[in-house]
């Protein structure tokens, strides 16, 4: 018989349940990060069977995406739950809507106004970002600071308007001092942001630093270990570079940045303009 699990940890489990049905995610795998569940199955200690020494199995040959996936250690506590599937009839409006006046981690403290994400909801190109700073703070609006404008640059160089792509971050509400948003925070906003890409299904992503990678790719590898490569998020194609912040502070690492751009314009069919590179704005390729 089933051993029954202390109430507490039950109360536990239907309150986290509730929080996730409220964001509108339903489905969810629940042994798929063993390991984050240590701390819980501890106290539900069932006796295990003896293990079997298992002969090695067949596995189909992956493709090169996926590999580069499969290599990448888990980062254990990173998200608890993944959605499994698209939810039906998901909208940008319907998301927002649900996110409502969020109080649901601590940055709503501090916040002016929530930043939702801006830019074409059909977009065959999404970038995201860490967390709002100051000027999107102040504005509700994301990447309109300097290293917005860096980004805008960027954008228009690869011979797009921002209204073409989508903008976007892992946490909506800015951190205090423009720190790095914590693991509690980034744990209760990013399933937004995963529906957000499911409903605008762009044909690329490009996370700007590695806030954005290591959420999406659930890794704590250093961006330095896979910038500029293809990888695989959930059948899209997504591929990592610097932030624009980042390129504030090391303007020497435009040209890296301009290379993986270049990489995203040939995915999405772009055309570069000679002598056109990252921050000059110079190229007017075509738009999608
Ligand atoms: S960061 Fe996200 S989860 Fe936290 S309060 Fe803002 S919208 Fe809500």
């Amino acid at each position: 018989m089933a051993e029954r699990i202390p109430a507490a940890l039950e109360e536990k489990f239907r309150s986290r349940l509730s929080f996730y049905q409220d964001i509108g995610i339903e489905l969810f795998y629940r042994d798929r990060f063993p390991q984050q569940y240590a701390s819980v199955t501890e106290e539900i200690t069932l006796p295990k069977p003896a293990q079997k020494a298992q002969p090695a199995k067949a596995t189909a040959p992956m493709s090169p995406a996926a590999r580069k996936l499969d290599v990448l250690p888990v980062s254990p506590g990173v998200s608890l739950f993944e959605p499994m599937n698209k939810i039906a009839g998901d909208s940008l409006p319907k998301i927002l809507a649900d996110i409502g006046d969020c109080t649901r981690c601590k940055l709503h403290r501090g916040r002016t106004k929530l930043v939702f994400g801006d830019g074409n909801p059909k977009a065959e190109l999404v970038f995201v970002g860490e967390g709002p700073g100051r000027d999107e703070d102040a504005q509700g609006l994301p990447f309109v600071g300097r290293a917005g404008k860096l980004l805008t640059q960027m954008i228009e160089a690869m011979g797009l308007q921002r209204k073409d792509v989508y903008i976007c971050n892992v946490v909506k509400c800015r951190p205090p001092e423009n720190r790095t948003p914590e693991k509690d925070e980034v744990e209760t906003c990013s399933p937004f942001l995963l529906r957000q890409l499911d409903a605008i299904a762009p044909k690329v992503i490009v996370c700007l630093g590695s806030v954005a990678a290591q959420t999406l790719l659930q890794t704590n590898r250093g961006i330095s270990h896979f910038r500029g490569e293809w990888l695989d998020f959930r059948g899209r194609k997504l591929l990592a570079t610097y932030h624009p912040a980042y390129l504030l502070r090391n303007p020497g690492a435009k040209g890296e940045v301009w290379k993986d751009l270049q990489k995203v314009m040939a995915v999405l069919g772009l055309q570069v303009k000679k002598g056109s590179s990252a921050g000059a704005g110079q190229s007017t390729g075509k738009s999608s």
